[in-house]
Parts: structure tokens; C-alpha cells; sequence
């Protein structure tokens, strides 16, 4: 009689190396390596556009990368609490091996299968175990530099294991979907065109640019900010699908980069810290962690948005950073500050817009990271930015893409203007506009909003949310 199987449930964990779900399947038996697409569960969560593109090309890899130590992955979609107990009882498999995951409806699910069969979670999604991460007197951690110490005391993580070398697949595994009939990637239009000549979704992928940034890291705390240079490592999407245990990053980079290393990993104790909060404050994606900002008077403006959306606001630095987004799936941290700081502040548009257009089109979207990052700039969240914190788009475009390449880059009808005046092209007087080919209103949009005027605006509303509040 051949061996009862063991299912590895691969979720946003899509390794073989350092993956502990799968090694203790192995160490149980003959395994079943699954993948299911459940877009009911997180409801108006659901995986976002962009995310889908790099899951199908991840998820494509992962079945090379099993099918290449004698398995493939196996492809379901509906319900995963159903079908991982359906498969599990067809196959008369002995156990379910997962990996924990921290967004609400993943832990609905863990405990929901929990209580149908014998699954065991697994931690690896983050540096430390998030139940172990508390303050002295038990509680959760609200601020990050105590939550870094505290998380600095148990590095290093151990060291990762390697990719298995085999991996038996059980008898009777079933056909499963086939990855191209789930439509995962745009067809027509095509918007994720140029997606593919910037990413490469996947173990092998992940690897690369992480060897490719280890070369760079001891630069990282003085470059991280200048928008224009690849000086970021740009591996959160790699990070987020799990192609990449954040302890094989940790340990590459402390390698690589010794003690100059340390910016680095202090960023990616940011991701533990958001995923630490998402635990301990699950609806952190829809309710303001301040609650004082519920009363905060957001305006609904549909045009604003999309002229946002679209990167058409009239600050070049903006549009840059929204257009690099809709054209690569990504955007640099510094103009994701400015970029959500003009929509929530600039605008006064609720922080939630942004974040769910963030969502359908980030390659790295992640619940955690998505909400902190719009929660932080909105001055409602855990460790926030005060609200009173405006970034002024002029002075950061001038102080963080001083040569405007980033802007020549994103925005190529104001390539023409010199450094000093491609970050205000409303400043340039009307004989240089003309040189560079630029009318205002024309071939670029004049400014949506004053932003001395916006700024005294939302100061304002502010000042009255805290009056009432
Ligand atoms: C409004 C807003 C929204 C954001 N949405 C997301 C999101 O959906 N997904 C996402 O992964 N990051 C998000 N971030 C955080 C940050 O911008 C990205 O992680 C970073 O730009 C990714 O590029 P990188 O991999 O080159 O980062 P690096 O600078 O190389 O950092 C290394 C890793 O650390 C982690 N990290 C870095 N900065 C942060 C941070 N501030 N918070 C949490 N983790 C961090 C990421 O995993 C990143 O890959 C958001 C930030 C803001 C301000």
C-alpha cells in the first residue's frame, strides 16, 4: 500500500528553499505541494491586478522549480477550506503543513481547517514569531524603535535551509487547474506590458535581485532616498509572495554589507513590525488606528481622484511616482510618501482611496505594509507621521531627484526643462517653456491645486478634527 501523503499548502510562501511547511511534509511522507485561488475569503481584499500578474508568473516557477525534484504543484480553485479538506480525505492524506499567515481571513481559515484535520503552522513569514514579540509588561508593540530593539535581541534568525533536492509527489495527486485557463494576467488591454522587462516573479528571480543588491546594500542608508537610482533593493514583491525567507535576506545582506548592512535590515524590520500590527489590529486596512480621525472631514471628489490615479495632478514629482506605478507595478518609498501625502493632504481625499488604488496596482501590495504605509502618511496610524506633516512636492522633487532625471523619466514631456525648474514648470518663465516644448494646460497640466493654499486648508481641517474630537 503506498505511503498516506502529506499536503503542503503553499499560500504567500512560494519557495522550496527554507520553507518549513515543506520540510516537515517531507519528513512525513510522500507530499502533495497545493496552491489554492480563493478570492471569496479576503472579500474586498481580493488579490489586485497587478498582484495577479506576478502570482501566475510565481506560481509558474514554483511549478518548474517542483516539477525539476520530481513533483509539480497542484492548482485548485474555490473555497480552500473545503477543497484542502476535500483533498485531504480523497487522498487519505496524514497531515496538512502550512506556513501562519497574518492577514484576518488567512486565520480564519487556519482555524476553520484546524478544526477539520490535523494541520500545523509554521512560522518563516517573518524575522521572529510575532507571539514572541511583546513589551516588557506583555503587550504589543506601538512604536517601532522599541519593537526594533527588542527584535535586534533575537537576531540573527537561524540560518535558512536549502531547497530540497527531491520531492516525491504522492500517488493519486490529482490533475488539478491548469495556471493559464485562471486568467490571471491581462489580455486586452495589456496594461501589464511593462511588467516583464522589470521583474522576474519567482525563487530564481528573488535570488538574483537579492544578489544583485547585496553588491549595493552598504550604500543603501545614504542612497534609499534619491528616487532616480536603482539603490533600493526591490524585493518586496519577492518578499511578499514569499519567494524569499526575510532570514535568507537578512543573512545575505548582514553578510554582504557587515555593520553598513544595518539600514537595510532596519527597513526590513519595518515589514515584521506592520505585519506585527495587522495582528493585533486586524480591520487596520479599513478603520483608522487613531480613531480621533474618524471625524476627520475627507472630501469625495471623484475627478480629483482620477487625475491622482492617473498621474496628472500638475507635480511632476507626483506624477512621476504614479505613473512609474501604473507602468512598472512599483513605486520608490520616498515618492510613495509624497505621492500619498498630496492625495490625503494636498486633496484631502480619505487615505482609503489611495490605499485600495495601491492595492490593484502594486506588484508588492501587501494588507500589512499597504495599510502602515497609508496609515503612517495619514497621521492615523500605530507610529505615524503627524498629519501636520505636509510634504511640500516642490521641495522634495528639488531635494530627492535633484538632476529631475526621475521626473525625465516618468513624465517625458518636461524633459526639456532645466534641473532647477522640471519640479515647478509653472515658475519657468513663458520663452523657456515654449524651448522645451511645454504649455501648461496643454502638453502638461497646470497645477490641480495651490499647494500653500491646500496645505492651510487641511492644517485647518485638522485643527477643527482635533476641536471636535
Ligand atoms: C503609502 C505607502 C504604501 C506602501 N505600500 C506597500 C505595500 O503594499 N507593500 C510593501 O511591501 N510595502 C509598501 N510600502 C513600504 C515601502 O514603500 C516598500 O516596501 C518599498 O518601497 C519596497 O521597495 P524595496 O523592496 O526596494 O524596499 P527596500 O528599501 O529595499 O526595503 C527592503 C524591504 O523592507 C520592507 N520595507 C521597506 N520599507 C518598509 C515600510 N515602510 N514598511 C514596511 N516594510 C517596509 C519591504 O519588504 C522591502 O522590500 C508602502 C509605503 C507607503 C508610504
Amino acid at each position: 500500500m503506498a505511503p498516506a501523503p502529506a499536503i503542503v499548502w503553499f499560500r504567500q510562501d512560494l519557495r522550496l528553499a527554507d520553507q518549513p511547511a515543506l520540510a516537515a511534509a517531507l519528513d512525513d511522507g510522500p507530499v502533495l505541494p497545493v496552491f489554492v485561488l480563493d478570492d471569496a475569503a479576503p472579500g474586498r481584499w481580493a488579490m489586485g491586478g497587478a498582484s495577479r500578474w506576478w502570482l501566475h508568473h510565481s506560481l509558474a516557477s514554483l511549478d518548474a522549480d517542483l516539477r525539476a525534484r520530481g513533483s509539480r504543484l497542484i492548482l485548485l480553485r474555490g473555497d480552500a477550506v473545503t477543497l484542502i479538506a476535500d483533498l485531504a480525505a480523497a487522498t487519505s492524506a496524514r497531515s496538512v503543513h502550512a506556513m501562519y499567515h497574518y492577514e484576518p481571513w488567512a486565520r480564519r481559515q487556519e482555524s476553520e481547517l484546524a478544526r477539520r484535520l490535523a494541520l500545523t503552522l509554521h512560522h518563516g513569514l517573518t524575522l521572529a514569531p510575532p507571539a514572541r514579540m511583546t513589551t516588557k509588561t506583555g503587550g504589543a508593540f506601538k512604536v517601532f524603535t522599541p519593537f526594533w530593539q527588542a527584535l535586534q535581541q533575537m537576531m540573527p534568525p537561524l540560518p535558512p535551509r536549502p531547497a530540497p533536492d527531491r520531492i516525491p509527489l504522492a500517488e493519486g495527486a490529482p490533475a488539478g487547474d491548469t495556471l493559464g485557463d485562471w486568467g490571471l494576467c491581462p489580455t486586452a488591454p495589456d496594461w501589464a506590458h511593462g511588467f516583464a522587462p522589470v521583474w522576474q516573479p519567482g525563487e530564481a528571480g528573488a535570488r538574483q535581485r537579492l544578489a544583485d543588491f547585496a553588491d549595493l546594500a552598504a550604500g543603501y542608508g545614504e542612497a534609499r532616498d534619491r528616487c532616480a537610482e536603482e539603490a533600493t533593493s526591490r524585493l518586496s514583491a519577492h518578499l511578499h509572495f514569499g519567494e524569499l525567507s526575510p532570514a535568507t535576506a537578512w543573512h545575505a545582506i548582514a553578510e554582504a554589507a557587515g555593520p553598513a548592512g544595518q539600514a537595510w535590515l532596519r527597513q526590513l524590520g519595518w515589514r515584521d513590525f506592520s505585519l506585527n500590527l495587522l495582528l493585533n489590529a486586524p480591520d487596520l486596512a479599513d478603520v483608522n488606528w487613531r480613531r480621533t480621525f474618524d471625524a476627520f472631514p475627507w472630501v469625495r471628489d471623484d475627478a480629483a481622484l482620477t487625475r491622482w490615479q492617473h498621474g496628472q495632478t500638475g507635480y511632476p514629482i507626483v506624477d512621476a511616482g504614479l505613473r512609474q506605478l501604473w507602468r512598472t507595478g512599483w513605486m520608490h518609498n520616498r515618492v510613495r510618501m509624497i505621492a500619498a501625502s498630496f492625495l490625503i493632504k494636498d486633496l484631502m481625499i480619505d487615505w482609503r482611496a489611495g490605499e485600495t488604488w495601491f492595492w490593484d496596482t502594486l506588484v508588492d501590495a501587501d494588507l500589512a505594509n499597504n495599510a502602515a504605509g497609508w496609515q503612517w502618511t495619514a497621521g492615523s496610524g500605530a507610529d505615524a507621521s503627524p498629519y501636520f506633516r505636509i510634504f511640500n512636492p516642490v521641495s522634495q522633487g528639488r531635494r530627492f531627484d535633484p538632476a529631475g532625471a526621475y521626473v525625465r523619466q516618468w513624465v517625458p514631456e518636461l524633459a526639456g526643462l532645466p534641473d532647477d525648474l522640471i519640479h515647478a514648470p509653472w515658475e519657468a518663465p513663458p520663452a523657456l517653456l515654449a524651448a522645451a516644448g511645454v504649455r501648461l494646460g496643454e502638453t502638461y497640466p497646470a497645477p490641480m491645486v495651490d499647494h500653500a493654499r491646500a496645505r492651510d486648508r487641511a492644517l485647518a481641517a485638522y485643527k477643527a478634527m482635533g476641536e471636535r474630537g
